[in-house]
């Protein structure tokens, strides 16, 4: 199908970025345009880009439309995009040009494609053969015809640049202006992979048939960590590339890719694109620019790589499925895990689900057959799952303002003593998460939000962990003066660092905690030298859970089992469980066996049996029962909306007569909660009031909820967010 063109005059309808809730009327430019055109239009007294959505509606004044300026020189968005953007703005109730800047948030998108220096081998000789000259000209000779950059070609052969300058002006070396966006180094899915185990392979070839196919299709890979799950969903980006097509993996954090990138490498022969936050600001353009022009075949991101502009993805692979930061919180309130399978849908590519302790959605998926579900049921190589134990708090004598029990203290002892590692974990930063006055009972607590002021120790600060607020740790009571008194309440991964080190005064104890590093990098850097031995004991919060490989790690002790436990969120038990098993699974990943000790004050709690028999379907089956059961996710839907305000007052009203107005949601059988001051109810010096909405998996909500909140006008300073499918319930 060819779509139409748009003559030169012709009325065209633009969507732009700007903040307005419709595709505006513009005449096609000068040597016209065609649907999916990047044009740039004026836009008052400004130019603005914008994107050809399709014919003009032609209710405005004719005589007042504006002819778009030009078409841009990047590759116009398909059609596929066009509708997922659509689609996804209808399920998450956002308008167009906001999902219109999440897809062309790429830098400089509007400039000219900028040059750079380029090297390659130039017909000269050099006038005198020195080692350092000969070891560019090698390289160069050896990677025939291959051009470099100049900061590239000096560090692979190990010279200064002003070796490299040397051989261009006796022409040994040729100097040449390239385009800047060049394609990615190709990655060959013919180099030969690992050998796959019996399991492994069975499981990498459920995933090629799909991918050979060329049809939709969503699978569930579940595997123990170490099952080797990374390595079976290679096979299927191999597949994949064989295609001709394009790959797109995630992953939830970054400090994980460069793991990732090593191994690509290993399999592929060259790395991938990178499109994460921690990337520079011209590789994000060169990554846009050629995910759309077919120069990037594999590009690995944070989720909003799902918003790249594809010119043929075949698959998205979801690593950690089950990881809370694939939703966004942010602006655009999207969850990228589901956002992955109807962009999929849409491509008519496959999606790969990878983890260990899915989540209970594709858990439930899969049972109900709308995925494939494939098993990893072994680690790899000898390594099995840790043993697990709860040690039970209420027999353990633990001295005030300490928390390691003495049975965990006697068995990272014996850990020391074999040179092996220990993790303690907790998922709490800083030093205390409370700080009391001891004369007066004072709570110090953030200036801005509701929250806690957290002691961070090492910063020498008090910080908000809600709003990122800090402040010096003051010397008197902020509030009765008196000094001295301070104290502080429970405990944070710096606080078990220091009773660690009491405790065992001749090891090396060290704590992970992503507030302590100033970048990806070093953090990246330091999970590296840890990894290969620079410390006996780790303390960490949920950051070390998450598929980095300590092969020399073979206790994990857990700090709080508890924790998780507590809060009224519905997927607490879940959570609790997937980070609990995740932690576990660090433990015995190489030769020597592992085992995981759960600090807990209820060892018959439902979840802590659960994690310690292993039951992992049985767990699932019952939290699946009891969600059914009380109608809510994924067997019901839900909806957060938080009304936030300077003035407590007005934001309760709005969220009262918003809770009255609710014949729109009654007529699709939903039910409103609220409004109740939402649980963290101040942020950043505003008010939170929430509301949730409660319907049948089947009901229309998104239209319901719009016409809802429609019946309002927001007066200035009131701001209203819908939250479908909310993961938090802050
Ligand atoms: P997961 O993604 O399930 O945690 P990985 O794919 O990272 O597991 O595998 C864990 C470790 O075992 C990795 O170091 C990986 O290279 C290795 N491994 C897994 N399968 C194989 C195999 N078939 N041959 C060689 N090494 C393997
Ligand atoms: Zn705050």
């Amino acid at each position: 199908m060819t779509s139409p063109r748009f003559e030169e005059g012709a009325l065209i309808g633009v969507l732009t970025t700007q903040p307005l809730d419709r595709v505006l009327d513009y005449r096609a430019p000068k040597g016209g345009c065609a649907p999916g055109d990047h044009v740039e239009v004026p836009f008052g007294p400004r130019k603005v880009t914008g994107v050809v959505w399709g014919p003009g509606a032609g209710d405005y004044d004719p005589a007042k439309v504006r002819a778009a300026i030009r078409v841009l020189d990047i590759p116009a968005m398909r059609p596929a995009m066009r509708e997922f953007l659509g689609r996804v703005a209808d399920y998450t109730l956002t308008p167009m040009p906001a999902m219109l800047r999440l897809a062309t948030r790429a830098p400089g998108l509007t400039d000219p494609p900028g040059m750079r220096k380029i090297y390659r081998r130039g017909h000269g000789q050099p006038g005198r053969m020195t080692p350092a000259r000969a070891r560019v000209l090698d390289l160069l000779e050896e990677h025939d015809g291959l051009a470099f950059m100049l900061g590239e070609l000096a560090e692979l052969a190990g010279v200064g640049s002003s070796v490299v300058k040397g051989l261009v002006a006796s022409g040994a070396v040729a100097e040449e202006e390239a385009p800047r966006d060049v394609p990615y180094p190709p990655l060959d899915p013919a180099m030969p992979g690992k050998a796959l185990t019996g399991d492994q392979a069975a499981a990498a070839a459920r995933l090629r048939e799909g991918i050979e196919a060329g049809r939709y299709g969503t699978t569930l890979l579940k595997g123990v960590t170490g099952s080797g799950k990374t390595e079976v969903y290679l096979e299927a980006v191999a597949a994949c590339l064989e295609q001709g097509r394009q790959a797109l993996v995630l992953l939830p954090e970054i400090a994980l890719t460069a793991e990732f990138l090593t191994r690509v490498e290993a399999r592929f022969g060259a790395k991938p694109a990178e499109w994460h936050s921690g990337v520079t600001t011209t590789e994000r353009r060169r990554c846009w620019k050629m995910v759309a022009e077919g120069g990037a075949q594999l590009v690995v991101g944070a989720r909003s790589a799902l918003f790249l502009p594809f010119a043929d993805l075949g698959l998205i692979v979801v690593d950690e499925e089950h990881d809370t930061s694939y939703k966004q919180e942010d602006g655009v309130l999207y969850n990228a895990r589901d956002m992955a399978v109807l962009r999929a849908s849409l491509e008519k590519a496959q999606v790969v689900l990878a983890s260990a302790t899915p989540s209970l959605e594709s858990w439930v998926n899969a049972r109900q057959g709308k995925y494939a579900r494939v098993d990893l049921e072994s680690r790899f190589g000898p390594a099995v799952m840790p043993e697990m134990r709860a040690i039970d708090m209420r027999t353990e004598e633990v001295p005030s303002g300490a928390w390691i029990s003495p049975s965990l203290k006697g068995a990272v002892r014996a850990r020391l003593e074999r040179g092996e590692q220990s993790l303690l974990f907790l998922n709490r930063r800083g030093y205390a998460p409370l700080t009391i006055c001891r004369a007066c009972g004072h709570q110090i607590g953030c200036t801005h939000c509701d929250a806690r002021m957290v002691e961070h120790r090492f910063l020498k600060r008090l910080m908000c962990h809600q709003c990122g607020e800090t402040a010096p740790m003051p010397e008197t009571c902020p509030n009765c003066e008196v000094a001295g008194k301070l104290a502080a309440v429970g405990p944070g991964v710096e606080r078990i660092t220091e009773e660690a080190q009491a405790l065992f005064p001749d090891a090396r104890v060290t704590v992970l905690s992503s507030d302590l590093f100033g970048s990806a990098r070093a953090l990246k850097a330091r999970i590296l030298e840890i990894a290969e031995g620079a410390a006996d004991i780790v303390v960490g919060t949920q950051l070390v859970a998450k598929g980095h490989n300590f092969p020399k790690l073979t206790l994990v002790g857990v700090i709080d089992s508890d924790l998780g436990l507590q809060g009224s969120d519905l997927r607490a038990a879940e959570r609790t469980f997937q980070l609990m098993r995740q932690v576990a699974g660090r433990a015995g990943r190489a030769e020597a066996s592992g085992t995981a000790l759960l600090q807990t004050f209820q060892p018959e709690h439902p979840v802590i049996g659960a994690i310690l028999s292993g039951d992992e379907e049985g767990f699932w089956s019952a939290e699946a029962a009891a969600r059914r059961a009380a109608g809510v996710p994924p067997f019901g839907r839900m909806a957060g909306i938080v009304i936030s305000s300077p003035d407590m007052q007005a934001a309760f009203d709005l969220g009262n007569r918003l809770a009255r107005l609710d014949a729109p949601l009654r007529r699709i059988g939903a039910q409103v909660f609220g409004p109740a001051p939402a649980p963290i109810a101040r942020v950043r010096g505003r008010h939170r009031v929430r509301l949730l909405v409660k319907a049948d998996k089947a009901a229309p909500l998104q239209a319901a909820l719009a016409e809802w909140t429609a019946q309002l006008r927001l007066p200035a300073n009131l701001r209203l967010a819908i939250d479908i499918d909310p993961q938090s319930f802050l």
